[in-house]
């Protein structure tokens, strides 16, 4: 074995053994009844690497939802549906600083959510996408998670669906709204629907590491040289990553870590290393901005271990 493939396994099973002391400290989300029976003390982490090599540690074949994950993969599918100028006609770019849930800003700023990294861009950039196909897009949603995760099994948990779709009234109200301004040009319950099932996609780290490494490889599949995602749209996903993945803690994350990333309440988080790596951490237990407590420990351990954070000048720390 190299000296490389050492270092980076010690690092991820450090990393982990860290945050594992630390997961005490947050709780799973409750507000998706089906989410409530996650167990907090479960924490998992994968790296893809662009030359192969994969290296795990801890749950990760633990199965759970994407949930605003999800996200990055229904912009990519709206802008490849839609086009960016309709998109971003109806969605901006701009951090919040408000929860992911937050209906605040739909009226006192602008009537488009401010960002796709948050509930109400995501129901409208799902809005795009069933505007352009109908019923049949949620398959093809799935096509494409299962092409970028590498995994052609990759399928919808129905528990966790029926309980955000019976529950999720925020959303909807944000969602009616929406309709209302014009901003959702179909029905309200049809943007909803699908985008429930987006965020009930089913994966483990290894799934979302290799998702992770196809944005960290500007779109291309290392392995078969195939581009699952064109530049310039991977560019726009990693940017807002950066600015507003992990909504109002992202400026701290990008402090911390320095790597775009998307996290879910579902416990995972995804991080991209430019050209180097794809990673994702699964852990539960959340803390109060919904982000996991234990993901956000790797990633910051990993970043500062690797010399990943993106202004790092490339700096190893040993
Ligand atoms: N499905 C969740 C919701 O709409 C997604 C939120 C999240 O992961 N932050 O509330």
């Amino acid at each position: 074995m190299s000296e490389k493939i050492i270092d980076l396994q010690k690092a991820l099973d450090d990393a982990l053994s860290l945050a594992r002391q630390h997961i005490d400290k947050g709780n799973v989300a409750t507000y998706i009844p089906e989410l409530a029976h996650g167990n907090p003390k479960h924490l998992g982490a994968c790296i893809m690497s662009t030359d192969g090599e994969r290296y795990y540690a801890g749950d990760s074949k633990q199965l759970f939802t994407m949930q605003s994950i999800s996200k990055t993969i229904t912009l990519i599918l709206a802008l490849k549906l839609a086009g960016e100028d309709e998109v971003f006609s109806r969605i901006g770019v701009e951090p919040t600083g408000d929860a992911f849930n937050s209906i605040v800003r739909l009226e006192t700023k602008t009537q488009f959510p401010l960002n796709p990294m948050i509930n109400a861009g995501a129901i409208v950039a799902a809005g795009c996408c069933f505007e352009q196909k109908g019923d049949r897009v949620y398959e093809e949603f799935l096509d494409l998670a299962r092409k970028l995760c590498g995994n052609k099994d990759i399928s919808m948990d129905e528990k966790v669906y029926i309980s955000e779709k019976t529950v999720g009234m925020r959303n909807r109200a944000m969602a009616y709204f929406l309709q209302g301004e014009g901003v959702l040009k179909c029905k309200a319950e049809d943007a909803l629907d699908l985008y429930f099932r987006m965020c009930s996609a089913l994966v483990n780290v290894c799934d979302l590491s290799h998702y992770a490494l196809i944005l960290a490889n500007n779109g291309k599949c290392p392995k078969t040289g195939e581009v699952l995602v064109e530049e310039s749209v991977v560019r726009i996903v990693k940017t807002l990553m950066v600015t507003c993945g992990m909504y109002d803690g992202s400026g701290e994350f990008a402090i911390k870590v320095g790597m775009p990333g998307k996290s879910g309440v579902g416990g995972g988080i995804l991080a991209t290393a430019e050209n180097k790596m794809g990673i994702a951490t699964f852990g539960p237990s959340l803390d109060r901005k919904g982000n996991s407590v234990g993901g956000l420990i790797i990633l910051e351990e990993l970043s500062k271990k690797l010399g990943l954070h993106l202004f790092s000048g490339n700096v190893f720390y040993r």
